[in-house]
């Protein structure tokens, strides 16, 4: 499942040992525990749910352990066991049973008192592969500048980036892109609206390949170079290949007559009007309501495509594991008729919930 969340590989590993606290526990990140532990007595909490991302589940125990010994003996903690994938993707069930909830590895998709969020930053140097990204940036006396992105995880260096790049001559060009969005200059799977800025080259400074290749796919005609510091390598984002696998799934959809229509029950997922225009417009489409959108939750239905208004990295990352064809719902439009198909575009989430 390729969506939101880091992977562990991806951290580098900080050291937060000296801090002075005595836990059970070596500590590599910050967890905020003093944080979680003042919410818990200011609240008289005597239940605390935690959820990890997946790529930091398995740290969930030893965060309990440490947690278990600085709060009073009556504080149950709770780890969420439900997948996450985002800040969009809050236990809900585990939040409205619990005094304390405790989202770990994202930053706010919206603030609520009900929710901590300890985003978790990466402890990785940016600098040295920045230096390297200057050879496949275009000069900055030949450019109008660049624009300049990273993902929360990388956050707390965000500053520094961006000097980096002045003292380099560019003009840096940031935004925060919307709502859904925590800072200026952050992207998620889901919205590059930060990287909407006057500028023709875009620096994606993070790890991996999903951002970028969604930041490319949402600005086509924009040159995405990533500077990846976690692997070490700087490369430009080439979408072909997303692409054309995006053109053939609708190709394939284009004779179906049955549709499923997905809504995501997921709070920060939910796109009902989407899902409800297509319903109006369509006696052959099904609504379907489910959490994780999965090839086996949806191959029983008797179904000849779906169109998908969840997480839109569901249909473009996982879309070819699917038994029949998974659209976004405007590759949906292009597939029933109703668009030609060079309107083909990247599907993107804004607002919250
Ligand atoms: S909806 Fe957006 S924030 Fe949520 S998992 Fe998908 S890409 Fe990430």
């Amino acid at each position: 499942m390729s969506q939101e969340s880091e992977s562990e590989s991806t951290y580098t590993e900080g050291d937060l040992r000296n801090t002075g606290m005595q836990l059970k526990h070596d500590r590599e990140w910050d967890y905020e525990l003093d944080r979680i532990i003042d919410a818990i007595e200011e609240r008289d909490a005597e239940k605390v749910g935690l959820q990890f991302p997946e790529g930091l589940k398995r740290r969930g125990p030893k965060v309990a352990d440490d947690l278990r010994e600085l709060a009073d003996d009556d504080v149950t903690f709770m780890l969420s066991g439900q997948p996450c994938y985002g800040a969009c993707d809050l236990d809900t069930y585990l939040m409205k049973r619990t005094d304390v909830f405790v989202h770990f590895g994202h930053s706010p998709m919206k603030n609520t008192d009900k929710v901590i969020y300890v985003p978790l930053f990466s402890n990785v140097e940016v600098l040295p592969i920045m230096e390297e990204a200057l050879d496949t940036l275009e000069d900055p006396e030949e450019t109008a500048g660049v624009g300049l992105v990273t993902t929360a995880q990388h956050m707390n260096r965000y500053e520094e980036m961006s000097t980096f790049l002045e003292e380099q001559g560019y003009e840096v060009h940031s935004r925060r892109g919307d709502e859904r969005l925590t800072h200026e200059g952050q992207v998620l799977g889901c919205n590059y609206a930060s990287a909407d800025v006057p500028a023709d080259q875009v620096l994606y400074v993070g790890g991996g390949k999903f951002h970028p290749l969604g930041l490319a796919m949402e600005h086509p005609d924009k040159h995405v170079v990533i500077g990846d510091p976690v692997n070490n390598v700087v490369t430009v984002a080439d979408t072909e290949k997303f692409m054309k696998q995006r053109y053939a799934s609708v190709h394939k959809a284009m004779d179906a007559q049955k549709w499923g229509v997905i809504f995501c029950t997921k709070i920060g997922q939910g796109r009902w009007d989407q899902a409800q225009q297509i319903l109006e417009n369509n006696d052959d489409a099904y609504l379907i309501t489910m959490d994780e959108v999965t090839p086996d939750r949806l191959r029983n239905f008797d179904m000849d495509a779906f169109v998908n208004t969840g997480c839109p990295r569901i249909t473009t990352d996982d879309g070819p594991q699917f038994y029949k064809p998974m659209l976004t719902p405007g590759e949906y439009e292009i597939a029933v008729g109703n668009k030609p198909l060079d309107e083909l575009s990247f599907d993107t989430f804004h607002g919250t919930w």
